[in-house]
């Protein structure tokens, strides 16, 4: 790990959901808005990073919905919420992409699959994703990065993938917020020195 000396601002942050911008249901789907709870600093974490970042793009992996568990209305509906927070810290998301197919499916758009970062490149065309840095916090996510060149972070209870997969993984945070921090930091100390 921490095989940059600094994360690669400027392209494009692509966030997982669950587990970095929401608490994740253990076995279960963010179904409903009210079900939607946002992690400790998660809207202004987003709201920070969205200064030093082009495009800020949510990918994530909803199988709740290919289960028959829940809608794509009621994904919006959450989405819906989600975005207002998010915009209320003063932040902002360019796009949501998602993917239904159960895992079972292996459907290109599922992570660690790469679909949805084709899809944000479509919809964005020069979009470099190369240049881009993927926060997540499972393996899939760090995967994900990975296979589209991507710098990766991943954040919340990691020591276990850190350790078992760390060439998957290019920094470790406890969360959004410390992320942000550090690419803060980055900049402040990056600004030339004024000579009077
Ligand atoms: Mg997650």
């Amino acid at each position: 790990m921490q095989k940059y000396e600094k994360i690669r601002i400027g392209e494009a942050l692509f966030l997982d959901r669950d587990g970095v911008i929401n608490r994740r249901i253990d076995g279960g789907y963010v179904s409903t808005p009210d079900e939607l709870e946002l992690l400790p600093h998660a809207t202004e974490s987003i709201a920070r990073l969205s200064h030093f970042f082009r495009h800020i793009f949510v990918v994530t992996n909803q199988q709740g919905i290919g289960k028959g568990l829940m809608s794509e209305d009621d994904l919006l509906a959450v989405h819906a919420k989600m975005t207002a927070a998010i915009e209320q810290a003063g932040g902002r998301l360019d796009h949501i992409y998602h993917c239904p197919a159960l895992k079972e499916a292996h459907d290109f758009c599922r992570k660690p699959n790469i679909g949805m970062a084709l899809q944000a490149r479509r919809d964005h065309p020069g979009l470099r994703l190369k240049d881009c840095v993927m926060i997540g916090d499972a393996v899939t996510d760090m995967m994900f990065g990975r296979r589209c060149g991507m710098q990766t972070i991943l954040v919340g209870e990691w020591p276990e993938i850190a350790t078992q997969q760390p060439q998957l993984v290019d920094f470790c945070f406890p969360s959004l917020l410390e992320v942000a921090e550090d690419v803060e930091q980055q900049i402040e100390t990056s600004q030339p020195a004024v000579n009077h």
